[in-house]
């Protein structure tokens, strides 16, 4: 691959090198400017807007809104034009558009380090889905230890709920514990308290671009003009709670308290070169769920904890699970195409989170519940320190990158401590 180079300067190993220009919004003053992240700065979409540097490419007003459901429900010869631009205004080499390195760079550049980020997009709609093989079997065993931990239907329907688009939260927001009922094991009558379960799933969402009418649905085939990019997804999840409330209608309020996502929308286009094969289907899935392309992206994934016992130490967070995006059974467009079928509709920038996204090994498990195996294992750490679920005080961060050499591709992180309940 020929390398490009862009002249705002990219330390080696960054998640944003100019490959990626992921979208985000940030703090500017009383605003909130739309950005791209190059290196340890963000590029200001709004700056460049108004210099009048992308208006041959669409209506200056898309790139002066504080949130990106204008520029989603453009669709993707927008965003590649976009793309291309943005790469052009920032790279060294032949291909280069001088115009914005001859200006004043303090007005088009702020540092992601003193930047306070904002969830980019208004979200209409949020699904949960429940795409891992591995996690489905798991939950189903310590869920329902008597049954069969892969319900019928599970190979056939990519299984979802709905979840609450109001409590979605950006990187960095305290996560306060959630109260509720729970059913001690011992116990005839639930109790009421503060979740003594208190837990996290790692996934990846995609967030959507341009919508279908109510009634139409959206094939497969034309998932990709749907599709605009994906972040980090931390569906904070209280298993006390869920286990009690989940039959018959399933999650409710054992999820919907808050849902984390990491600050950059890293595009379709910048995660291309990682495209792979997904995991072989079997049965094969009635013909509206089939799929020809590669929707599989080899994506590393990592969870990273680190208590307040361990942050008071100076001792550095440590990874409980590492696995990858790559061996979800249910991919992006078998979950657009069956969330429309029954003619509902999608709208720029909904939200849909793959499930928990869990490998084969037991280091590879995306939530505390199948790491510690309902808290029978607990996961010791560096200081003396030991969890079978979150405590007050402990900070999770998810992070997740696509590498080949010095080509790297990164999502950044989507990180939350936990505060006591009010
Ligand atoms: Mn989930």
């Amino acid at each position: 691959m020929p390398q490009i180079v862009s002249w705002i300067p990219v330390p080696r190993g960054s998640d944003f090198s100019i490959y990626n220009l992921p979208y985000g919004a940030f703090r500017r003053g009383n605003a909130q400017h739309l950005g791209i992240a190059i290196g340890e700065k963000i590029l200001d979409l709004h700056a460049l807007a108004s210099a009048g540097l992308l208006d041959d490419i669409c209506d200056r007003s898309v790139f002066l809104a504080p949130v990106l459901n204008p520029f989603l429900a453009l669709g993707r010869d927008v965003w590649k034009k976009t793309r291309l631009r943005i790469a052009a205004l920032l790279r060294t080499d032949d291909a280069a558009d001088g115009r914005l390195r001859e200006l004043d760079a303090e007005r088009f550049f702020v540092e992601q380090r003193v930047t306070q980020m904002a969830v980019p997009m208004k979200v209409g709609d949020y699904v949960d889905f429940y795409a891992s093989l591995e996690h489905a079997t798991n939950l189903g065993k310590l869920f329902r230890p008597n049954g069969d931990p892969l319900l019928p239907n599970w190979r056939h329907i990519p299984i979802g709920y709905h979840g609450r688009s109001s409590t979605i939260v950006i990187d960095g927001t305290p996560i306060v514990r959630p109260k509720g009922q729970r059913k001690p094991p011992q116990s005839d009558v639930p109790v009421f308290g503060p979740t003594t379960k208190l837990d996290i799933e790692l996934e990846i969402g995609f967030v959507t671009g341009p919508g279908n009418a109510l009634g139409e649905s959206i094939p497969t085939s034309k998932a990709r003009d749907h599709i605009f990019g994906l972040v980090l997804v931390n569906d904070w999840s209280a298993r006390d709670i869920q286990a009690w409330e989940y039959q018959p209608l399933g999650p409710f309020l054992g999820k919907s308290f808050a849902t984390t996502i990491s600050p950059w929308i890293v595009t379709l286009d910048a995660l291309e070169p990682f495209a792979t094969a997904g995991p072989r289907q079997d049965p094969y899935p009635l013909e509206y769920l089939r799929t020809h392309d590669r929707w599989a992206i080899d994506i590393a994934l990592a969870v990273d904890l680190q208590t307040r016992r361990m942050r008071e130490r100076g001792i550095a967070p440590q990874t409980i699970s590492r696995t990858n995006y790559k061996e979800m059974y249910w991919n992006m467009a078998q979950q657009l195409a069956h969330v429309t079928i029954n003619g509902t509709k999608t709208r720029p920038g909904d939200l849909y989170a793959s499930g928990t996204i869990s490998g084969s090994t037991p280091d590879s498990y995306g939530s505390f519940i199948e790491l510690t195996w309902n808290g029978e294992r607990p996961i010791a750490l560096p200081g003396g320190d030991e969890r079978r679920f979150l405590e007050d005080g402990d900070t999770v961060a998810l992070r997740g990158w696509c590498e080949v050499g010095e080509f790297r591709v990164g999502f950044g992180h989507a990180t939350g401590t936990i505060q006591p309940a009010n």
